[in-house]
């Protein structure tokens, strides 16, 4: 059978959770047995999101290949086995490269080179090169970043169209929408929806499915009077009210209305019902914990809803398979130094976690949380940044090196303890300039690391400048610091434990990028259950 293809748009307001719902159809599909490839279409100009900052576009997700790409990737990883990689993510910018470069080759020869049909045909070949990741793929999703209507994703719009229009009988469109509840009118509005799909229609996409964001369950009167107005049959009208609980609902929710099923009858797959039993069984954990462990976690994005994403879902992750709820608590580490007392300004919780982050400012807030776990036996957290800010705090506190620093907070330090890869001291351009995706870490037997992961060698992955500065190395371990994941082959330093401590814990990648509802990463798990021990044996 010919591979199928389901295109997803939003329409009206951003933010309706688009990533989302494409990777709960992705997973409803896969419950399936249907082999499906996600793919991430995003309009703006920027190669990758890898030089954003954090308070416009949100957490870079990192792929196995190195790819920096859009966070929506860390929902396709969380709710499907989709493969990732850099051919899972365009943008406008990557698009424009390619081309502008064929151009300069000559490979135009001679023609005026123009959106469409050379811009287009290369959005459409990113769709087949996603198509093409794995042998036996059966369906590709397509999420088109933005909202119908914005200048910047008409190329996209128009390139999906083609692709439609060239295999007929393959391809849907599925248009996200948004349906307000007007308190004052006490009425719900198709307007809005309506419009959205004016504006697609005149694009030529008719759509085939709508789904309604809205609050509450819509009632048959409004889906008719939406299928009516936006030219889709009533049964392909599906509301998506907001989950009470846990987004890992969604899918469940979905399916509730059929909604695989009518996504498969549109495609003319034959496939057995969807086996959602593994996937209910984790809820009813989820919406069932018994107890809560509290976590704060100090960074300098905290205000950005999306900045941490994937670290705010492995926490709910490592809660679900030690069989509780995490309450976290967001602390800007910049206050903590504001505000002179450390208890005072992030006291209270049963553990802490510190991420990832760039450049000088928010250190001395991060390291002060550091000091304050580690002289108190509170379990602590490091991820990449997180590792770096321990190891600082380390030299400064026990190592007795006032100054420690890392040279990307303070080049002129006397004591390095994090510096630049060597091999990257020439660094000219910010994008694509890190260690960036999966490499191999080998683990010390008999550690904190090794005994959660239940073996010796992992991949994790990468995205940073600087590391720990093996100059120091026998001067951390004299003074009780344990690096209990080396480089495979190599003599970076991975991961950093504190020995005498109840769990205190850095490592230089990013595990949180590896983390399933499903399959919940051990690192987190442990970090967690650690703190559920703690309590208990606490009496709490
Ligand atoms: N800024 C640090 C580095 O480049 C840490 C990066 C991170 O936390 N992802 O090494």
């Amino acid at each position: 059978m010919s591979i199928k293809y389901i295109f997803i748009t939003g329409g009206v307001v951003s933010s309706l959770g688009k990533g989302l719902t494409a990777a709960s159809i992705g997973h409803l599909l896969e419950c399936r047995g249907i082999q499906i490839a996600m793919l991430k279409l995003d309009p703006y100009l920027n190669v990758d999101p890898g030089t954003m900052n954090p308070f416009q576009h949100g957490e870079v997700y990192v792929t196995d290949d190195g790819a920096e790409t859009d966070l929506d990737l860390g929902h396709y990883y969380r709710y499907t086995h989709s493969p990732l990689s850099k051919a899972s993510n365009t943008t406008t910018g990557q698009i424009y490269d390619t081309v502008l470069k064929k151009e300069r080759r000559g490979d135009y020869l001679g023609n005026t080179v123009q959106v469409i049909p050379h811009v287009t045909d290369e959005i459409k070949n990113r769709i087949l090169a996603c198509a093409a990741q794995a042998a036996n793929t059966q369906v590709v999703l397509v999420e088109i970043g933005g909202t119908v209507g914005d200048i910047e994703s008409l190329p996209f719009l128009e390139a999906i169209r083609q692709f439609r229009y060239e295999r007929p009988g393959d391809c849907i469109n599925i248009h996200l929408t948004y349906v307000p509840y007007l308190k004052a009118a006490g009425e719900v509005k198709t307007k809005p929806s309506q419009h959205s799909v004016q504006a697609l229609r005149e694009i030529g996409i008719v759509p085939d499915m709508i789904l309604c964001r809205c609050e509450k369950a819509l009632s048959d009167e409004i889906k008719a009077k939406i299928s009516l107005f936006c030219h889709v049959a009533k049964e392909a009208v599906i509301d998506e009210k907001d989950v009470e609980n846990s987004i890992y609902e969604v899918p469940i929710e979905l399916h509730r209305q059929g909604l695989d099923e009518k996504v498969c009858k549109l495609l003319g797959i034959s496939s057995p019902p969807a086996d959602l039993s593994r996937w209910e069984k984790m809820l009813h954990t989820v919406l069932h914990p018994k107890g809560k462990v509290v976590i704060g976690i100090v960074g300098k994005y905290m205000d950005h809803q999306d900045a941490y994403k994937s670290v705010f879902e492995a926490l709910h992750h490592g809660a679900f398979s030690a069989g509780v709820e995490v309450e976290i608590r967001r602390f800007e580490s910049d206050r903590i130094v504001e505000n002179g007392s450390v208890e005072a300004a992030i006291g209270g919780c049963d553990g802490y976690l510190v991420p990832g982050g760039f450049g000088e400012r928010g250190w001395e807030g991060k390291v002060l949380t550091a000091k304050y776990c580690r002289t108190k036996g509170i379990p602590y957290f490091g991820l990449c940044l997180g590792m770096q800010v321990m190891i600082v705090e380390f030299a400064r506190h026990v190592l007795g090196l006032k100054e420690a620093h890392s040279t990307e907070a303070n080049p002129n330090t006397p004591d390095p303890v994090i510096s630049m890869l060597i091999e990257q001291k020439e660094i000219q351009n910010l994008g694509g300039t890190m260690r960036l995706g999966a490499y191999p870490c080998r683990l010390k037997p008999d550690t904190l690391a090794c005994k959660a992961y239940g073996k010796t060698l992992i991949w994790e992955r990468h995205r940073h400048r600087y590391e720990f500065n093996n100059e120091y190395k026998a001067a951390f371990e004299e003074k009780g610091m344990c690096f209990s994941g080396t480089l495979e082959h190599g003599s970076l330093c991975e991961i950093s434990e504190v020995v005498d401590h109840p769990w205190m814990l850095g490592v230089q990648f990013h595990p949180e990028f590896k983390s399933k509802p499903l399959e919940p990463h051990p690192l987190f798990s442990d970090f967690i259950q650690s703190i559920v021990l703690q309590k208990r044996a606490k009496g709490l």
